[in-house]
């Protein structure tokens, strides 16, 4: 989890919250348990949360226009970005180390959560 401080009109600080143990499941078809094309592993997870900050840091007035420090309402368009984000990096980590890793469409943001054996394990 990303956290951005600050006021309703700027982002001061990012917090991120990550735990070296926690996988993430994003896609949910047959056959998804334990396969890498559906759980990304903590360390993959973290890349996610380092997109959020990247974007709440330095595109500050796009993440505002968004509502991500309004507090009401969840970003759902920002998070849609990350999820853009997260595709494109995803799919050249792929092709640089040949570690299939889940592409998900932009507005599905959910995720299970699920223990992983090391930072760099999917299961
Ligand atoms: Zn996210």
């Amino acid at each position: 989890m990303t956290r951005a401080s600050g006021t309703r009109v700027s982002v001061n600080t990012v917090k991120i919250l990550f735990d070296t143990r926690a996988a993430a499941q994003l896609r949910f078809r047959r056959n998804c348990t334990g396969s890498p094309r559906c759980v990304i592993s903590p360390a993959d997870a973290l890349l996610h949360e380092l997109l959020h900050a990247r974007k709440m840091l330095l595109e500050p007035d796009r993440f505002i226009a968004q509502g991500g420090m309004g507090g009401v309402l969840y970003p759902y368009i920002h998070e849609a970005d990350v999820i853009s984000a997260e595709n494109a990096l995803y799919a050249a980590m792929v092709k640089t180390d040949g570690l299939e890793r889940p592409q998900r469409p932009r507005h599905k943001h959910i995720g299970k959560m699920l223990r992983a054996s090391c930072a760099v394990c999917i299961n």
